[in-house]
Formats: C-alpha cells, sequence, structure tokens
C-alpha cells in the first residue's frame, strides 16, 4: 500500500468523472471492514480517515475477540450468538493475528462456582460449531495453578472458559492491506470536510483535504458511508445540520503493567465490580494489561485522558485480586478508548451493544455501534443496504470465507514477527542489512526493519502511527516509546523523503503526545 498511488487513483477517477460505487469515511474496525466487504464483492470502493488508520476506538480496545459473557447476563442471546460466529470467522480468516486465550473466573464465595459455571456452559453450547474449547470447574490449587499471582485467602475454587485475543491495530492495517489487494483506495490524513449533493439535495460524494499535500480533493460515489464511530454526529450534521445526535459517548481506559503482576498464559476474568462491571487482566504483547471503565464523556475527541477516578477504580479492583497490589509507580501506560453508543435510555454499560444502520433523509448511509468482534457481520449488512440504496449490482458477500492480508495457519514459529503472518518474511529480509536488526529499545522487541516495512507497505506516516499502531510501543512502555521515538523518526524521515526539521519535530510531537499515556 502506498498513499502517493492511493491518491493518484482518486484523482485519476475524478478526471475521468467516474463516481465510485461506495465512499467511506472512517477507517476504523467498521468504515474498513465495509472497504473488505464492498472490494471483495467487485464494488468500487474509496475510504478516507482523517488520520491514521486505526487511530479511534479501533486500537484502544480490551483485545478481545469475544461474545460478551456480559450480554448473556443481560439476557442478550442473539448477541452473543452472532458475536460468538464472528470470533470462530476471525480465528478462521486471521489464524496469524487470533488466538484462543483461556480466562479464569475466580470464586471467593460458595455460590460463585455453580453460578459461573452454568453461565458458561451455556456460553460454550451457544458458540456450537464455533466453539473455542469447553468451560470447566476448577479446585482452589488448580486455579492457583492458572493464575499463580491470584490472591489466595478466601478462594475456594473458579471457572476456566475460552475466548479470543488479538492485537487490534495491527488487525485493522491487515484489513486495510486485505482491502488494498481487493482493489479498494484507502487515504489516510485525509479529513472528510463536506458531503457533496445532487440536484435532488441527495448526498453524492465526499469531499475531504488531503492534509499532506494540502489539497482539496472530491470523491463523487453513489453511495457514501459515514462510518466515524463516536464522530457519527459531526459527518450526519454536514447533510442536515439539524439532524438529531445518534450517539452517546462512554470511555473505558486501561492501565499496563510489567508481565511479572500476570503470571501464566492465563487471563483472570472478575465478573462484578464494586460498581456492576466486568475487568479483565490479561496477558498482552510480554505485558499485563487490566481494564475497563465506562464513564460517560460529553464530547468525542481522538486523545480522550483518562479520568483520575478511573485509573483508583482499576488499579484498586486488581489490587483485590493480586497478591502483589499493582501501584500507580508500576503503570507503564494507560490508554483511553471511546465506546460508540447509540442513544437509549439508562446507564450507558446497559445500552445496546448491536450495530445499528440508519438512513438520513440525504440518503447518507451510517453504520455504528457494534463491537470489534462485529466488524465483518456489520459490514455484510452495510454494504447489503448500500447495494439497495445505491441501485448497484446484487454482488454477494464473500468474507465469510476471505482470508484475512498475512494469513498464515501457524505463526507461532516467527516469534517477535508472528503478528506480520506472512509479511515475516519480507520483514526478516529487511532485517538482514545490521542495521535494520537493531532493536530500537531493550524494553520492546521492536526492529529498525518494521519501521521500514511501516512506512513502505502499510501507509505509516507519522513517528506516532508507528509506535501506537504499527508496533504497540506507547500502549506498552511509554517511556521506552519515548526513547524510540528519534530512531524512529529518522528511519521514516529516510523512507518519505523528510528533512532534519520534520524529524525534530515528529520527536517534539510524539513526546507531547505521549506523556498523556502515562500515569504520574
Ligand atoms: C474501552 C473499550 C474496550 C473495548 N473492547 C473491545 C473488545 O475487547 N472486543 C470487541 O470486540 N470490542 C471492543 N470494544 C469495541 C470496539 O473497539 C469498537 O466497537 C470499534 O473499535 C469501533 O470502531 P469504529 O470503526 O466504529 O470506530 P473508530 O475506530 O473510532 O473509527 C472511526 C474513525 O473515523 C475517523 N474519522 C472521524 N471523523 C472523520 C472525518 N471527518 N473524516 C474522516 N475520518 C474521520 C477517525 O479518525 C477514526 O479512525 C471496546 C471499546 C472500548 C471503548
Amino acid at each position: 500500500m502506498r498513499r502517493e498511488a492511493m491518491v493518484s487513483a482518486v484523482r485519476e477517477r475524478l478526471e475521468a468523472q467516474i463516481p465510485w460505487d461506495i465512499a467511506v469515511v472512517g477507517g476504523g474496525a467498521t468504515g474498513m471492514g465495509v472497504a473488505v466487504d464492498a472490494a471483495s464483492r467487485g464494488l468500487s470502493v474509496v475510504l478516507v480517515d482523517a488520520h491514521d488508520f486505526g487511530k479511534g476506538t479501533s486500537s484502544r480496545s480490551t483485545k478481545l475477540v469475544h461474545g460478551g459473557v456480559r450480554y448473556l447476563e443481560q439476557g442478550n442471546i442473539p448477541l452473543v450468538m452472532s458475536a460468538l460466529k464472528e470470533r470462530g470467522l476471525m480465528r478462521q480468516n486471521a489464524p496469524h493475528l487470533v488466538h484462543d486465550l483461556a480466562f479464569v473466573v475466580p470464586n471467593y464465595s460458595w455460590w460463585e462456582a455453580p453460578f459461573y459455571g452454568i453461565g458458561l456452559k451455556l456460553y460454550d453450547m451457544l458458540a456450537g460449531k464455533y466453539g473455542f474449547g469447553a468451560s470447566k470447574l476448577l479446585s482452589r490449587e488448580e486455579t492457583l495453578e492458572r493464575l499463580p499471582g491470584l490472591e489466595p485467602e478466601g478462594l475456594t475454587g473458579g471457572v476456566v472458559y475460552y475466548d479470543g485475543q488479538f492485537d487490534d491495530a495491527r488487525l485493522l492495517i491487515h484489513l486495510a492491506m486485505t482491502a488494498a489487494d481487493q482493489g479498494a483506495t484507502l487515504v489516510n490524513y485525509c479529513p472528510a470536510t463536506g458531503l457533496m449533493r445532487d440536484a435532488d439535495g441527495y448526498v453524492n460524494g465526499v469531499l475531504a483535504r488531503d492534509e499532506e499535500m494540502g489539497e482539496e480533493l472530491a470523491l463523487p460515489a453513489r453511495i457514501v458511508v459515514n462510518a466515524t464511530g463516536v464522530f457519527t454526529d459531526s459527518i450526519r450534521r454536514m447533510a442536515e445540520p439539524d439532524a438529531e445526535p445518534l450517539m452517546v459517548t462512554s470511555q473505558g481506559i486501561h492501565l499496563v503493567f510489567d508481565r511479572s503482576f500476570l503470571k501464566g498464559n492465563t487471563a483472570l476474568m472478575v465478573p462484578r465490580t464494586s460498581d456492576g462491571r466486568v475487568l479483565f487482566v490479561i496477558p498482552w504483547h510480554g505485558h499485563a494489561v487490566a481494564g475497563t471503565t465506562d464513564t460517560p464523556v460529553d464530547a468525542p475527541s481522538l486523545e480522550p485522558r483518562p479520568f483520575e477516578e478511573e485509573i483508583e477504580f482499576v488499579l484498586e479492583t486488581a489490587a483485590r485480586y493480586l497478591t502483589r497490589p499493582p501501584t500507580r509507580a508500576d503503570v507503564l501506560a494507560v490508554y483511553v478508548g471511546l465506546r460508540p453508543l447509540v442513544k437509549g435510555e439508562g446507564r450507558t454499560s446497559t445500552l445496546s451493544r448491536d450495530h445499528v444502520i440508519h438512513v438520513d433523509a440525504s440518503g447518507l448511509l451510517t453504520i455504528t455501534g457494534g463491537k470489534w468482534t462485529t466488524y465483518r457481520h456489520m459490514a455484510e449488512d452495510c454494504v447489503d443496504h448500500a447495494i439497495t440504496l445505491g441501485k448497484l449490482p446484487d454482488l454477494e458477500c464473500v468474507t465469510k470465507n476471505l482470508r484475512i492480508h498475512g494469513y498464515l495457519e501457524d505463526a507461532s514459529g516467527l516469534g517477535n514477527l508472528e503478528v506480520y503472518g506472512a509479511d515475516a518474511e519480507a520483514i526478516r529480509k529487511l532485517a538482514e542489512d545490521p542495521v535494520l536488526s537493531a532493536q530500537l529499545d531493550s524494553a520492546l522487541p521492536y526492529i529498525a526493519a518494521e519501521v521500514v516495512w511501516a512506512a513502505r507497505a502499510e501507509m505509516a506516516r507519522t513517528a506516532e502511527d508507528v509506535l501506537a499502531r504499527h508496533t504497540r510501543a506507547l500502549f506498552l512502555n511509554v517511556r521506552a516509546a519515548i526513547a524510540m521515538a528519534k530512531p524512529v523518526a529518522e528511519l521514516l524521515a529516510a523512507e518519505l523523503g523528510r528533512d532534519e526539521a520534520w524529524i525534530d519535530a515528529q520527536v517534539t510531537e510524539f513526546s507531547e503526545l505521549a506523556e498523556q499515556y502515562r500515569v504520574v
């Protein structure tokens, strides 16, 4: 994927005056899923994102591919079943990126084992042929064997069950590459600034600004899909300034610790925290990630900040279950994500997690809500609607069996390059050059070749892109990420033809941003 080629494709189409079948605004899981679905059906599709693909919520999740044990408790069986099926399809189509993970629910009261045991059996059953492994009751000793760092006092036993885990930003990048492989045109750093209208007032294209060239772009399209997550209403207002808001937003934080807080390969699941939510402590990229929270927020932002109460809440809850209670000084990074929730009554944690498709009077098609795990199903539903609305050819969805870019049945032998799947080979080739085989910081496994690859093949444009999403340095260890900023900016500058001043600006900008991911 090369950005220059993508922008040229946009210009060529405009010159030829051929509208795209579908123009997508927003390159998170939802929009990128739509691009993959549409392109693989044979439709022409263009997608723009205001920032790097995945900058929004889609790089800030709990990293679970799951049916949602919590929604089971709420009695939403269809949502759980559909998500469990999608969990199975995600592992089938991206085995290099999605793998099984064992979760233990520890029991400290006599009634918990039968209660959670029965619930999790139902969870297994609903997965049917897409099951990931049978849940089972554990004795006290078995529970401690799986979670050696667990608080033993009062522990009576536990229940183990299985779900999926992934690297969200990495899957997003591979979805972008899948869409590009299928012929989609994708442009990052290109915010939609307005919508085009036909003589009858119907939306028939997107106006966008290429932030790198400072050029205004017009993207005529039969259907425009708004997939901007928590920013959904701002795009709808471009079509109808008085549109009733559709969205509410709640934020969730995660704290990242050294792996020693969670020994073993099993995740801890606390089914009912003091505020009635679920809390996970999960092994991820050699670290332990704890979260999340659910705090209503007024306005969406691309860089939401954690609230003090949220940090304290996660620390306190984790401390109740871990023998070595984590403190503020142990936090290597904090990251915050915003949930795009469709309006309804009540607390944000009880609002529907189903996706919603909305068509405004202007013909703008909005898709929002849902979750990462259901991105494929959401995209199928959205493109089906787009075909009807835009009178597009009736092409069948093919994504149930579409392999995601980098597909490799068993990538486990690739070590730190596992998440790249089949692309790991190309990165290893780059790393034959000793300069590019250098590790960028001793705390994290990333090497210089990954930066070059991100610039050449994955459309990374800035130090932040590389450090936050193409590698996960910023999400794992803020100190190490800041130390990596200079070498990363230098490597990028050589690839993208930038000068010394650009390098300095990148290091300053990134270091300032990274401070927000630190807990002091
Ligand atoms: C704390 C938390 C934990 C979660 N954990 C899980 C989990 O473990 N498993 C799971 O399945 N789901 C999880 N989710 C849900 C999941 O992450 C989201 O449902 C999903 O990422 C939403 O994707 P999206 O594409 O709709 O939004 P986003 O990823 O936010 O994408 C929207 C995009 O629109 C772009 N944009 C905005 N305005 C414009 C414009 N004017 N022009 C162009 N582009 C624009 C933004 O830059 C952004 O990239 C979690 C969510 C949160 C908040």
